[in-house]
């Protein structure tokens, strides 16, 4: 197959416009005798007039050439071996050409007689389980998913190589599988979320026929092994397309497959306040991220799963030693079903549980505990949470504008304000139970009911 090659300057961007780390990487490796491109979403991104955030570096280089040639490579990845080489603070990650596996080649090029390769390692339903066979520059392009992402530029020579069309597409604003999509959703359902991705983030319009086929292979999603969605998640919600990517992951039914519990709230009766909720979110996270403020994926678990826990805390009853034990179990038993989808880290879910324990004494406000809870290091996450909870009317508008004033006040004032808490019951009606805070439940549902 020969492939077009364009000019990098006639589409107005150069090598100037790339990492100083990427571009010696790529000179290291041509001078050493082997090919060395950018390729993927970085090029991808150029040719959108995006700024690209990170560059990834292809080579027809074995990964154990690539690591003789830089003094600072490591040799990383099972399923998918890789160079990382270090170059000042950066990491810039090497890829040698891969093959698809024998199996697809035929069928996605029908008219070239397919070189025989040991048989590659799938599941029942076709899922690749290893792909590190390697291949030529042109079987590289295409075993990668869309022809947007399979176009290699050489910044050195301000070169760029298109096997696929891919330049074509971008200017159409097009997004093309690469293959037949029974099988490359097959071979990796993830596709399918990539999908949904590049058509949210980059507002790419599928060609015909490809979200109906995303339709119709939607369940093979269930069979990728829970550790994997977690990352290609997470960059469905952390790219400033979050209400995009939730809106597309509804209307497709993904929703239904990576978070069931949310979803089962979201569709029952009553459940229009709790999507209001995520998605006040995910326009919060969305905001942030284009502000290069930080965002926390415990946060969005945290939204996701508020009224699942919320219910999980109603139903299970009280068998815990004390309410933050009674938190701490209802959060487990909530983020261990999630993560029979997509598998939270603990490090993860154990902010979030954090941030809902939380939620109990904000809306408390004890006067003792005022000051450590400004304290506190996820005081800003589950503050900024309660500010959504009462934008869904889910608690006064009053308790959150009183934790936003607390924060702007000086010492003295501050002091002040909070000893007018004693005077004052947050809970009216409840104040004989305040002498026993340990055994008394902190989280308020929706009802305005305390629960237990
Ligand atoms: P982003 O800018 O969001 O990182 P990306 O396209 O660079 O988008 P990566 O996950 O970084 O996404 O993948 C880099 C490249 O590897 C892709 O552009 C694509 O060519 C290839 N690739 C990634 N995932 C797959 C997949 N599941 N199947 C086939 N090719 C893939
Ligand atoms: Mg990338």
């Amino acid at each position: 197959m020969k492939p077009a090659y364009h000019s990098a300057n006639d589409f107005g961007f150069g090598r100037h416009m790339i990492s100083r780390a990427a571009l010696d990487v790529v000179r290291g490796l041509q001078e050493a005798g082997f090919d060395g491109y950018l390729v993927g979403g970085c090029v991808r991104d150029l040719l959108l007039d995006r700024r690209p955030k990170d560059f990834d570096v292809t080579t027809n280089a074995t990964p154990e050439q690539v690591r003789r040639i830089f003094r600072r490579a490591r040799i990383i990845g099972r399923r998918f071996r890789l160079v990382h080489v270090r170059h000042g603070r950066e990491v810039v990650e090497v890829a040698t050409y891969r093959a698809n596996p024998a199996a697809t080649r035929a069928s996605l090029l029908p008219w070239k007689n397919s070189r025989p390769r040991s048989a590659p390692r799938t599941t029942e339903e076709g899922r690749l389980l290893d792909d590190n066979v390697y291949g030529s520059m042109e079987d590289d392009a295409l075993r990668r998913d869309f022809t947007v992402n399979a176009i290699y530029y050489d910044p050195l020579e301000e070169r760029i190589v298109d096997f696929l069309g891919g330049v074509r597409d971008i200017r159409a604003q097009r997004l093309c599988l690469i293959g037949k999509p029974a099988e490359r959703f097959a071979e990796d359902p993830v596709r399918m979320l990539r999908v949904v991705r590049f058509k949210a983030k980059l507002g790419l319009e599928p060609e015909r026929g490809l979200m109906k086929a995303v339709g119709r292979h939607r369940s093979l999603l269930s069979s990728v092994p829970p550790a994997r969605l977690f990352d290609e998640v997470l960059k469905l919600f952390h790219h400033a397309h979050g209400v995009a990517s939730w809106e597309e992951l509804r209307t497709s039914g993904f929703a239904d497959i990576l978070f069931p519990r949310t979803v089962a709230v979201l569709d029952a009766p009553g459940g229009e306040r709790w999507e209001t909720l995520v998605l006040r979110a995910l326009e919060n996270t969305d905001r942030r991220i284009s502000q290069n403020k930080p965002v926390i994926a415990a946060f969005l678990y945290a939204v996701l799963l508020w009224r699942p826990f919320g219910l999980e805390l109603e139903t299970a009853g009280r068998g815990a030693a004390n309410h933050s034990e009674w938190v701490w179990q209802a959060g487990d038993r909530v983020f261990a079903e999630q993560c029979r989808q997509v598998a939270v880290p603990r490090r993860i879910s154990s902010q979030a549980i954090e941030i809902w324990q939380l939620q109990g004494s904000l809306e408390r406000r004890r006067p003792r505990s005022v000051q450590p809870m400004l304290d506190n290091k996820r005081f800003r996450a589950a503050y900024d949470f309660l500010l959504l909870r009462a934008s869904i009317g889910e608690i006064p508008q009053e308790l959150a504008a009183w934790w936003t004033r607390i924060q702007n006040l000086g010492p003295r004032e501050r002091e002040e304000t909070i000893r007018q808490l004693s005077g004052t019951d947050p809970n009216p009606g409840k104040r004989g139970r305040r002498r026993r805070p340990r055994r008394r439940p902190a989280v308020r549902q929706a009802s305005g009911q305390k629960v237990g």
